[in-house]
């Protein structure tokens, strides 16, 4: 390849009058960061590389699995057969699409004490957790920190998609203030997914990214956009909530980032001698075990009784408790133990 193909890389997107040079430069100069490297991680990632995003963080605490590839854009088979860890398979494909770039992956479990550190120096976060709670730490830390960060969820073939300025603006908050109770929301373990809505969704997500690091902020989305692939409805919600009333943009309680309300493995402990992982709610509630057990059907052998739900996989299985307590059987891994609660029950 001589130099002057080279230099040609980014014509198309230079050529596109509300980017231009001066947007394709503040592009290339950005830091953004990556939170999660699945479905929607691997697509955003694979689009802000190739836009020129000069330093992109990937992080994931999970390997590469068969039932990633579906969707997962960034991974090959090889990865799966491998276990590969996402962050570090998606980071080396990225830089054989862009050499130009720095790319930079983070094997991790993302927590209120290590998420300032993750996170540090990023002009902007792509959100592409696989869990809920997540979200609500990412909030606080992009508020405390006035860094913009774009949401996105997407389960079935129905998907949301808004950027959070953090500047004053609504907030993740203001639209979602307490985090839902377990087995309330479905995963993409409990009710699939569809590989076209993922990319949609993450496409939606990267187009945000772009309008706000070329400089173009006044063609960022004000609304919350949910798209349904399958039934073919698209909405815009208005977040009109007075921001006094938030406990995070308002009241500038930052108790996800603090740790008074804690997320992930800081509330899981390995179980002495039992091969298991216990992870404790970090808002216990009176949980609808009959709704859990129905979202679970088809996916195992499940049993049912007064005080809990069970789910019998593999060699595994997910015990939940009616406060909201999960007990993880067939490993002492608080992160496998996590990833699957964050897979078959969510929240
Ligand atoms: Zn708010």
């Amino acid at each position: 390849m001589n130099s002057e193909s080279r230099s040609n890389r980014y014509a198309r997107q230079i050529q596109f009058a509300p980017i231009g040079a001066d947007g394709h430069e503040r592009i290339a100069k950005s830091r953004v960061a990556i939170l999660g490297c699945g479905a929607l991680g691997t697509v955003a990632a694979d689009i802000m590389s190739r836009a020129g995003v000069g330093h992109l963080r990937l992080i994931d605490r999970d390997v590469v699995e068969w039932s990633n590839l579906q969707r997962q854009s960034l991974y090959v088979e090889q990865d799966a057969i491998d276990g590969r860890s996402k962050a570090d398979a998606a980071c080396e494909r990225l830089s054989a699409i862009n050499s130009e770039i720095k790319v930079e992956p983070i094997v991790a479990d993302v927590t209120s004490s290590n998420i300032r550190g993750i996170l540090k120096d990023s002009d902007l976060v792509i959100d592409a957790a696989d869990n809920f709670l997540i979200r609500f730490l990412l909030n606080d830390w992009a508020l405390s920190t006035a860094t913009p960060w774009v949401h996105g969820g997407c389960v079935g073939a129905v998907g949301q998609v808004r950027l959070f300025r953090s500047d004053g603006a609504p907030c993740f908050r203001c639209l979602v203030p307490e985090p839902p109770p377990a087995a309330a929301v479905d995963t993409c373990d409990t009710a699939g997914v569809v590989g076209s809505a993922t990319h949609v969704i993450a496409s939606l997500q990267a187009t945000e990214a772009l309008k706000w690091l070329s400089g173009n902020r006044q063609a960022v989305r004000e609304t919350m956009l949910s798209v349904d692939l399958w039934s073919n409805r698209i909405r815009e919600l208005k977040i009109s909530l007075s921001s006094q009333s938030c406990p995070a943009c308002g009241k500038l309680d930052f108790e996800f980032l603090d740790g008074a309300r804690a997320v992930h493995a800081e509330s899981a402990a390995v179980l002495c001698g039992r091969d298991a992982v216990q992870i404790s709610n970090p808002s216990p509630a009176d949980v609808d075990l009959a709704q859990m057990a129905k979202r679970w059907n088809g996916l195992g052998r499940i049993q049912s009784t007064r005080f809990f739900v069970r789910l019998f996989l593999d060699n595994k299985h997910l015990t939940l408790f009616r406060d909201g307590r999960v007990v993880v059987t067939g490993t002492d891994q608080i992160s496998e133990a996590r990833t699957l609660c964050d897979r078959f029950i969510g929240g």
